[in-house]
């Protein structure tokens, strides 16, 4: 018998979540809701697959509530002893990651 491809049906998880979160970033303007739908969905395929959130979006969506981040609008960011505080002002939960990190791997926070 043969084994499912898993690698193909990963790539193709990522393609798909990589898809829906630009969408999301495409309609968010217009209205808010469907962008929070189309996150739902990135994580909902992402995690049938077994893939993670790719890392340019990890950081744009709130794991609690599954709101997209778009700075100022729906997450508060600020730097705090070393870290970055992420707010969520849609639920209220915020998370943190250390600064460090962040430089090390030169990611930038839009
Ligand atoms: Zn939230």
């Amino acid at each position: 018998m043969k084994k499912p491809d898993r690698e193909a049906s990963r790539k193709l998880a990522v393609a798909l979540v990589t898809d829906l979160f630009r969408h999301a970033e495409d309609v968010f303007s217009e209205s808010p809701e469907s962008a929070l739908r189309f996150v739902r969905k990135a994580r909902r395929a992402a995690e049938r697959a077994r893939v993670s959130v790719p890392g340019q979006f990890r950081r744009r969506f709130c794991r609690h509530c599954s709101s997209f981040w778009v700075p100022g609008k729906t997450v508060r960011v600020r730097l705090q002893k070393q870290k970055v505080v992420f707010y969520c002002l849609v639920c209220r939960h915020y998370f943190r990651l250390p600064y460090v990190a962040e430089r090390k791997a030169g990611r930038r926070i839009k």
